[in-house]
């Protein structure tokens, strides 16, 4: 059975003391069955905020970005070699905020995506279309061939390692979120990809989750539907208040 997560995706936010609050009350939250919390922490933080979630058995925590060589003369850049070597085996790629800024290329995320897995990493692979795809009707293809391009030539064994978050671009950070039928339907139609492609069984056990401006209020209707397994969460996962009630929302 494909299991409900809950993401928090930090950014490029928060000081160490108030990591460290935010996490301190996390760890006290009473997470559903079958259900896991996932904290996409900054590089500096990640060590500390790893032990701080040690006793937590539901709640790890993830890296927002690797690099996709082993090792080098890659200046300012964090390998899956040194993240696993303080405990980190979760990464979150594809995000469109890196896509955009750092021109990160399908090409250069499946690389990304084969490193981490053969690292053993754990993968929240992000796929979303932006407004005027979406508007030209084009957004079940488009999303169709990001998931395609970085991920159709992995074997069926690996899909164990992937989580997807579809994430329209124009949800993010807007304030304006997907209804829960407009994500529902991409979702589904996301599976059928996967159905197509591999298997029926490999389809249903993967989790697909939202994101885009997912919040307390919004959060249990978009979780109750049928492919939808929980929440990439940005603005929302910095107040312990209203993270902890999208965790509850399952
Ligand atoms: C995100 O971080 O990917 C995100 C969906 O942000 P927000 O929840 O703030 O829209």
């Amino acid at each position: 059975m494909r299991k409900n997560i809950a993401v928090g995706n930090w950014k490029m936010n928060l000081s160490f003391d108030d990591a460290k609050a935010l996490v301190s009350e996390l760890v006290k939250v009473d997470v559903p069955d079958n259900t896991d919390v996932i904290l996409g922490v900054p590089y500096p933080y990640l060590a500390q905020m790893n032990e701080m979630v040690s006793g937590a058995s539901k709640v790890s925590i993830a890296a927002q970005n690797c690099h996709e060589k082993e090792k080098g003369a890659y200046t300012g850049e964090v390998s899956t070699g040194m993240l696993s070597s303080i405990g980190i085996n979760t990464v979150i790629l594809g995000h469109s905020e890196r896509r955009e800024y750092q021109k990160e290329s399908a090409e250069l995320l499946a690389e990304k995506v084969n490193t981490a897995l053969a690292a053993g990493f754990r993968v929240i692979f992000c796929c979303g279309e932006s407004l005027t795809t979406r508007e030209s009707g084009q957004h079940f293809d488009y999303v169709a061939d990001q998931i395609k391009d970085s991920l159709f030539d992995l074997d069926a064994s690996a899909w164990k390692q992937i989580v997807l978050a579809y994430e329209p671009i124009w949800a993010i950070g807007t304030g304006v979120t997907a209804s829960p039928e407009q994500a529902q339907e991409m979702h589904a139609h996301i599976r059928k990809q996967l159905a197509e492609k591999y298997n029926q069984d490999l389809a249903n056990d993967t989790s697909i989750l939202y994101g885009g401006s997912v919040k307390p209020a919004n959060a249990e209707q978009l979780f109750s539907k049928e492919d939808i397994d929980g929440g990439l969460v940005g603005g929302a996962s910095l107040k312990a208040a209203d993270f902890s009630q999208i965790i509850k929302s399952f």
